[in-house]
């Protein structure tokens, strides 16, 4: 009876130090997300404005084609026309020289511009997609950021909290086993009391004699692993 208070006493330690662990980790890992989140948002909005951007540069680049192949046309007409009243062939190969660089010209810029819109297409289809997203993740986001950094902000306390558990813990528990607690936990982490599997150690599978595993069982002796001298326990998980 007594060895088996003494137990539930470890299982308690160990789940406050696990708790505690993670409250420790917690102060890694919470800014981390709060990070991320922040970044999320802002990196949306960069991306909205930079496609904004580039929209409306190509918009007036378009214009300023458009412009140049009204101009060119303008020409183009002018010329042809021109064609109607030629008189020498000095005249004709100067207007017909013309008109080929006019219609070269106009057929880059068509074909320019017809890039240019295509462009512009997906860059409103981009436009579209980033003003959604933003509104999605600006709410959402801010939801979790307040939530997350209340959570980071109450870390503090929350591990005093845990260590005057831990404290209220460790003076019920008899002091050499509390010292075979606190090694192997320095040397294995988290995992200390581990429950007895298949007959052999639950962590390490180091295989238990028999008339040792009747007295675990029966609550008589506290039982170590000789090979990773965890601190082993019978649980209806054992079996
Ligand atoms: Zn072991």
């Amino acid at each position: 009876m007594v060895i088996e208070k003494e137990m539930e006493m470890l299982l308690k330690l160990q789940n406050v130090d696990y708790d505690l662990g993670e409250l420790e980790r917690s102060k890694d890992y919470l800014p981390e997300m709060i990070n991320n989140l922040e970044r999320e948002v802002e990196e949306t909005k960069n991306a909205l404005e930079a496609s904004e951007k580039e929209f409306s540069e190509q918009n007036l680049l378009q214009n300023k084609l458009d412009m140049e192949l009204t101009t060119l046309n303008q020409e183009l007409a002018k010329f042809q026309k021109q064609m109607l009243a030629i008189k020498t062939n000095k005249e004709y190969d100067a207007l017909t020289n013309e008109i080929a660089n006019r219609k070269k010209r106009i057929s880059e810029i068509e074909e320019e511009i017809l890039k240019i819109l295509t462009h512009m297409d997906d860059l409103k289809e981009k436009i579209k997609e980033y003003k959604q997203k933003l509104e999605g993740i600006e709410k959402t986001n801010a939801d979790q950021l307040v939530h997350l950094r209340e959570e980071f902000g109450s870390i503090q306390d929350k591990i005093k909290i845990k260590e005057g558990d831990r404290k209220n813990i460790t003076v019920r528990i008899d002091r050499k086993l509390l010292a075979t607690y606190e090694r192997v936990k320095k040397g294995r982490g988290d995992q200390v009391v581990v429950t007895i599997r298949k007959r052999a150690c639950g962590a390490c599978y180091k295989s238990i004699p028999p008339q040792m595993i009747q007295e675990i069982r029966k609550g008589e002796i506290i039982y170590t692993c000789d090979n990773c001298g965890r601190i082993l326990i019978w649980t209806d998980k054992s079996g």
